[in-house]
Parts: C-alpha cells; sequence; structure tokens
C-alpha cells in the first residue's frame, strides 16, 4: 500500500521533470522531509511542507554560491522559470530542478568522525556569507525552529519510554532555561545535518537543502550540527569539541555562545524525539525514527551542563576560569557562619545566577523556583535591576531630606488600599515592620497584649518570635509568652471545625480566648493574622472567618493587622492583597518579601488615626527605610505588576496549578489536599485518608526527587507534611505543566 503510494508519487515526480525541464530517467526518492528526487544529473524538489520557501532558499543558495560554498544551481524550465508551480499528490506545490552536487552525505561516510573539522568549518563560511543577508521573508520560524523549541513539550506527555520521558522534560526544561538573545544573530542554514552536507576526498562537496534556513542565533545552527554529530556511532564530547573547535577558529564563539551551545544540543534532540513521538501517537505517513536520536539525549542528558561547557571550552582552547569546589565553599560556610543556619535540601545547591523563574547552579544546571515568592517580578528582573543601579549610583541617602521617590512610592503603595489605609511607614524586613505594627497596635489601642494565629511565624526579631507560635513551641522554643495569646488555626482539612459555618465557629474562638485572657486582667492591642496561612501549613482563611474575628477584635478595643508580608503584591490572583478576598478592611497592614523582589525592604500602611496615635513626641527613623534607591526597587517592582498584568497572571497560573494537582489528587491517595488561592498554594500529603496520619518523610522524599530533576519546592507546616508551591510570578504555563507531570512520576515511584 505504502510502497504503492510512493511509486505513484515517483511517476508524478517524473512527469513533472519531464514535462517542465525535459529531463527523463528514473528517479530515486531522497530522505528529507520534502519531496525530493534524484535524478542522474540532477534533483527535483517539490516542496510540500507548509513552512516551505522555495524563493528564500533561492536567495540563500544564490548568497552561498556567491561565497564559493558548493551549493546546486537551480536550472530554468523549459519556459525559463525556476520555480514552477504544479499539483502533486492533489495539492498545489511548487517544483524546482536543482543541479547535482559530487560526494557523500557526511552520515553515510565510513568515518563520520573524520569529517568534523571540515564540518564545523564549513558551518563558520556559511554564516560567514549569510551575515550580510537580508531577506523579506527571513525572519520567520517553523517546527524546527530550534529558538521555539518549547512548542514540543506537550509531547512529552505521549513518550511512553518512562526513562526518554524524563530526558526530555530535563532537556527542554534546560533550554526554557537559557538565552540566546545576546548570542549574535543572522541567517541561518537550519539543518547542517547528516544528510545535508556532502563530502568528497574528506572535504565538503555540498551544501544542500536550504529548507529550513530562517533567522536566529547562529548557535542553534551550530547546535544542530553538533546533536548530528553526537548521534554517529563511538561520538563522544571530544567529537563534538573538535567540530566546535573548527567552528571556533574561524568564528570565535562568545561566552554567551558557550553558555546556550549545550541546552541548545538537547533541545534538538528533543525535538526529533517528541516530534517522532507524536507523528508514531497520531499514526502519521512521514513518522520518523526515535532511536538515534533518543539514545543520543539519553546518553548525554546527564552530562552536567558546566562539565559539558568546560570539556568543549578547553577543546575549543577558549579560556575559562576554575570551577568552583561546591564541597569545599560547604566547609568554609560551616567555619565561618553559626550551625543555626540551616541548607536546603539533601544535597544543597550552590547556587550562582538567577533570571525569571529560574535559579543556576554552579554546575551550569538550571532550577524551576517554586519557592521563592521574594523574587516576585522574577529573579534579577532588568527593570529593577535597572532602577536599583541608576538611582544607587546618582544618590543614597535617608528620609530626613525630601525626596520624590518615597514620596510617589508612599502615594502609589496606598492607592492599592482600601480607603482610608492612607499613610505608610518604611523599615527593611517583614520582620521590623510587625515589630513595627507591635508597637502601633500598643500606641494606639492603649493595651499591651496580642493575639496570634497557632503555627504562625511573623518574623525573627525578639517580640516577633514571641508572636511566633511557629517559633516558640517549636524545636528549641521558649513557650508562648503571657502577653501573646494564641487562637486555634482556621484549618478546614484538619482542624476541629468544618461544615458550612466554618469561618464564623473558628470566630467564635477568637472570642473566646479574648474572654479568657480578659478574664485573667490583660486587654488585646491587637490581632496579628496573615491573610491565607504560610508557614502554618498554606492554609486559605475559611469564608466569614476574618470578618467576624475582625469584630470580636475591635470590640474588645484592639486593632487589626493583616501580614501581607508572603501572600501580597498579586500573588492570590483575585486580588492584590489577601485580606481582600475576605471583603474586610484591616488598621495596619504589613508588607515584606516581595516588595523589593529580593531587595532589603518593609513597609507598614496604617490610617491616619494610628499614625496619630503613635505620634507621642518621640522620633521615628529607620537609617535604611523609605531610602531613595529602596523607593526606586519599589515603585520599580510595582511597574513590572503592572506592566506585565502579574495579578491576572497569578490568577490564570494558579488555576492551572491547582486543577493540574487535584487531576494527580484523583490517581495518587497520598495527596490529601490540594489548596491554596493563585501562585499560593499547598499540596498536604498523608499516610492514610481517611485517618489524615501526615506524611511528612514523603513529603521531604517528594522534595529531595523534584530538586534532583530540576524543580525546587519546600515543606512546611505544623506537621512537616505539606509541599508549598509559591513561586516568582512570571513562571510559564509550560513550567507548571512539566512540575505535574514530573510530580505524577515522583509520586508514582514513592507510592
Ligand atoms: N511575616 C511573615 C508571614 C513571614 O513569613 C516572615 C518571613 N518568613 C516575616 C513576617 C518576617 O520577614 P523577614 O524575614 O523579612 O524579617
Amino acid at each position: 500500500m505504502v510502497a504503492s503510494i510512493q511509486s505513484d508519487l515517483l511517476s508524478q515526480a517524473a512527469a513533472i521533470a519531464g514535462e517542465h525541464w525535459g529531463v527523463d530517467g528514473t528517479p530515486t526518492r531522497l530522505p528529507g522531509e520534502n519531496f525530493n528526487v534524484l535524478f542522474d544529473a540532477a534533483v527535483l524538489k517539490i516542496s510540500v511542507e507548509p513552512q516551505a520557501d522555495p524563493e528564500l532558499e533561492d536567495a540563500v543558495t544564490a548568497t552561498l554560491a556567491d561565497a564559493g560554498l558548493p551549493v546546486a544551481e537551480t536550472l530554468p524550465s523549459t519556459n525559463g522559470s525556476t520555480l514552477v508551480p504544479v499539483t502533486f499528490d492533489n495539492y498545489p506545490s511548487t517544483a524546482r530542478l536543482l543541479t547535482r552536487l559530487p560526494g557523500t552525505p557526511w552520515g553515510d561516510t565510513d568515518d563520520p568522525n573524520a569529517a568534523l573539522p571540515a564540518i564545523g568549518a564549513a558551518l563558520a563560511k556559511v554564516h560567514g556569507a549569510l551575515a550580510m543577508f537580508e531577506h523579506p521573508h527571513a525572519d520567520r520560524t517553523h517546527a524546527w525552529d530550534l529558538a521555539e523549541a518549547q512548542q514540543h513539550r506537550a509531547a512529552i506527555a505521549v513518550v511512553k519510554d518512562g526513562s526518554l520521558g524524563q530526558a526530555l522534560e530535563y532537556a527542554l526544561h534546560l533550554h526554557a532555561a537559557s538565552d540566546v538573545s545576546d548570542c549574535p544573530h543572522g541567517m541561518l542554514h537550519g539543518d547542517f545535518n547528516d544528510e545535508n552536507v556532502l563530502l568528497e576526498d574528506g572535504a565538503v562537496s555540498g551544501v544542500l537543502d536550504l529548507g529550513d534556513c530562517l533567522c536566529g542565533a547562529y548557535v542553534q545552527d551550530i547546535a544542530i550540527t553538533v546533536a548530528y554529530a553526537l548521534q554517529h556511532a563511538n561520538a563522544s564530547l571530544a567529537d563534538a569539541a573538535t567540530l566546535i573547535g573548527a567552528y571556533d577558529a574561524i568564528r570565535p564563539l562568545t561566552a554567551d555562545e558557550q553558555q546556550a551551545l549545550f541546552p541548545l544540543v538537547l533541545a534538538r534532540m528533543a525535538t526529533s524525539a517528541c516530534v517522532a513521538a507524536q507523528r508514531a501517537a497520531d499514526g502519521a505517513s512521514n513518522a520518523t525514527s526515535l532511536q538515534s536520536t533518543s539514545t543520543a539525549l539519553l546518553a548525554h542528558v546527564d552530562t552536567a551542563p558546566r562539565d559539558a561547557e568546560l570539556l568543549l571550552c578547553a577543546l575549543c582552547c577558549v579560556h575559562r576560569g576554575p570551577g568552583v569546589d561546591t564541597a569545599a565553599l560547604r566547609e568554609a560556610r560551616q567555619a565561618q557562619l553559626p550551625a543555626v543556619l540551616s541548607l536546603s535540601y539533601q544535597s544543597p545547591l550552590h547556587i550562582v545566577r538567577g533570571r525569571g523563574q529560574f535559579l543556576y547552579a554552579s554546575d551550569g544546571r538550571p532550577y524551576l523556583d517554586l519557592v521563592n515568592n521574594v523574587c516576585h517580578v522574577g529573579h534579577c528582573h532588568p527593570h529593577v535591576v535597572r532602577a536599583l543601579a541608576t538611582q544607587a549610583q546618582r544618590l543614597n541617602t535617608n528620609t530626613r531630606y525630601l525626596h520624590a521617590a518615597v514620596v510617589e512610592y508612599a502615594r502609589r503603595l496606598t492607592d492599592t488600599m482600601p480607603d482610608g489605609l492612607d499613610t505608610c511607614m518604611f523599615v527593611n524586613s517583614g520582620s521590623e515592620a510587625n515589630e513595627l505594627a507591635l508597637r502601633l497596635a500598643q500606641a494606639s489601642s492603649g493595651a499591651n497584649d496580642v493575639l496570634v494565629i497557632d503555627h504562625a511565624y511573623h518574623g525573627s526579631t525578639a517580640n516577633c518570635i514571641a508572636m511566633s507560635p511557629y517559633k516558640f513551641n517549636g524545636h528549641g522554643g521558649g513557650g508562648c509568652p503571657d502577653w501573646v495569646h494564641v487562637v486555634p488555626s482556621p484549618d478546614v482539612y484538619r482542624g476541629e471545625h468544618s461544615g458550612e459555618d466554618v469561618g464564623a465557629a473558628y470566630a467564635t474562638e477568637v472570642g473566646r480566648v479574648i474572654g479568657e485572657a480578659s478574664s485573667h486582667g490583660r486587654s488585646i492591642a491587637g490581632f496579628f493574622a496573615e491573610s491565607l496561612l504560610s508557614c502554618g501549613g498554606q492554609v486559605p482563611l475559611p469564608a466569614g472567618y476574618l470578618e467576624s474575628a475582625y469584630a470580636y477584635v475591635r470590640a474588645a478595643g484592639g486593632v487589626c493587622i493583616a501580614d501581607e508580608v508572603q501572600v501580597g503584591f498579586g500573588r492570590v490572583g483575585h486580588a492584590m492583597w489577601g485580606f481582600q478576598l475576605h471583603g474586610v478592611v484591616p488598621d495596619i497592614v504589613v508588607l515584606g518579601k516581595p516588595i523589593g523582589n529580593g531587595h532589603p525592604m518593609g513597609a507598614v500602611i496604617i490610617t491616619r488615626a494610628i499614625a496619630e496615635a503613635f505620634d507621642g513626641g518621640m522620633e521615628f527613623f529607620s537609617t535604611f527605610g523609605g531610602n531613595p534607591v529602596s523607593a526606586a526597587v519599589g515603585n520599580a517592582v510595582l511597574d513590572v505588576i503592572e506592566d506585565e498584568g502579574l495579578q491576572a497572571r497569578a490568577r490564570v497560573l494558579g488555576e492551572r496549578f491547582c486543577n493540574g494537582l487535584h487531576t494527580l489528587q484523583n490517581t495518587h491517595a497520598c495527596i490529601g489536599d490540594v489548596r491554596g488561592n493563585g501562585l499560593f498554594l499547598g499540596i498536604e500529603l498523608v499516610e492514610d485518608r481517611g485517618t489524615k496520619e501526615p506524611a511528612a518523610a514523603l513529603a521531604s522524599q517528594v522534595v529531595n526527587a523534584m530538586c534532583d530533576r530540576g524543580v525546587l519546592l519546600s515543606t512546611d507546616g505544623p506537621l512537616h507534611n505539606v509541599i508549598k508551591i509559591k513561586p516568582p510570578m512570571v513562571l510559564s504555563e509550560a513550567d507548571i505543566d512539566m512540575t505535574l507531570r514530573l510530580l505524577d512520576g515522583v509520586l508514582s515511584a514513592h507510592a
């Protein structure tokens, strides 16, 4: 059946060659995506791919010919045209006849490795020849465009072989985290591979098939060639380095290109494997083999990118600084820093760079950061970094001088708050902000004591530790001080109350605790509550809870403090601030973490009445709080949240994540609960859904296994069994889908 279709197409091709060019003879089909057939002295190319642009191909070919490169000449048809419209296989197509070049395809030569120096040099010459090339169609993309390799990521779901699937995940994750924007760009061949380069007597005798040409980073082209070089029998990274060295001798690679090369090589292998897997799943007629590309991918995917980079660079004679000895660094840290500072993960990471949602370790491996809600708008966001550097160059003083930026910043922050919250005080951390909130609450209420929610953490200063059951009831904690009163965590999954009125039921507990305190002669200055409990186990507050709890507190003469350090600045998706999800207006709002995207800042937003009550004659001053550099950073963070629509993104991405996690919950019995708002989510793991016995060890294993696969998560909660998700808000849908697939695999493996 297939053979007869092929022979029918071959006779159609023979008829076209005869009719338009007067060529006769028996054609043979050549490999490739287009329909190319070989006659004795010529090659007939029939463009059938939707991306085909024969006009662009001919223009590139002519430029290469002018530079003396061995390309085929396009032969005019009997009526003088080079591009002939034809009907082929019932579709309108374009036919061209090219001269046949001498030589053997690189992949068919006896020793493909022997040709690597010639191949590398030829590719550099192609790039040199095309350096000034311009064409109106040159800026295009297609399925094999390495810059767009992410388009194939969804196909990983149809890959049946688990280890190949994992290799593909990692290769495309590596690609997502790599950046070619600073690499030199120009016109690319697009497919400088085994079949498209001919060799004769060890020299390149033909450069074929410009069907995939497009504009891009030169390093993409090099990566494609290296990906093929690594698929040949016995090919090693050293062979790849020979090829790259030959290229580098003609056009030296930049540092950015060296860094991008290896991820792109793997991405090309992954593209071929994904396309093959998808075509096989679709039963497509142009199915390609998965074999050689998947073997090469599996062989090289575990090579740490930095090892590859160093090896390739050493062999290219490109000099690099010595690598960092991570073990020695750990030892030095132990000698200089106290042991109470912990390190995350079984094998601690040595992170040297950050960008967007990614962190990069010293071995070159990128990690998708799903933990860091501080670098809210993405690690090292260029707009924020620029604002910081520009202001640091000009002036950094304190708030005892007039400065427009801090006033503007206060205006912008208070504009996001409900009416009445119109005054800002600036400090340098969440702890300082809560410390100040305590003083403000005491000054405005005239009382001394506070209410906090069980398992809460509010900061590292003496008073904040005293207000943090997470600490004072945890390891090494000294218990609850007499001026602090703990109300139960309104945890709907695990707590005492449930049902429709659960919010009100938990709020009654607030009333009860206030009553008990008052029976001991103590009065409440304020109620500190996060708008979604973070260290307490990623617990969303039940509807009605805050409203009713605030009423009890205010009736007792206290003020209500919303600690938005973890969840503020649009993270919850449906609102800028977590308390807005509950329709309440606090008296004091505490901001930290994401406020400066990593620059140390904190702020307290209050009503005018509270500001006035605090004004007892003593000056308030924070040396660094609200300084011009911090104000510039704060403004820049707000710019990015607005310009990139990050609050709305948090809603969309959070829903995708949450839906995916609920789907996983259907197949993994250990997922007891999935909860959260926007990009602040928790997965509670249990040994048994009935008893809800916490699965803390499993949670830690899952987090470490995900780290090994390039995804950073963490655990928390009173029972240490909640996996937390609170990433920089710039992550992509593909990152989420990858995380869900990897979690599925890891949970299955640990079941
Ligand atoms: N409040 C909450 C809810 C927090 O999570 C934290 C820090 N984890 C703080 C306050 C204290 O912030 P910082 O570490 O910046 O002092």
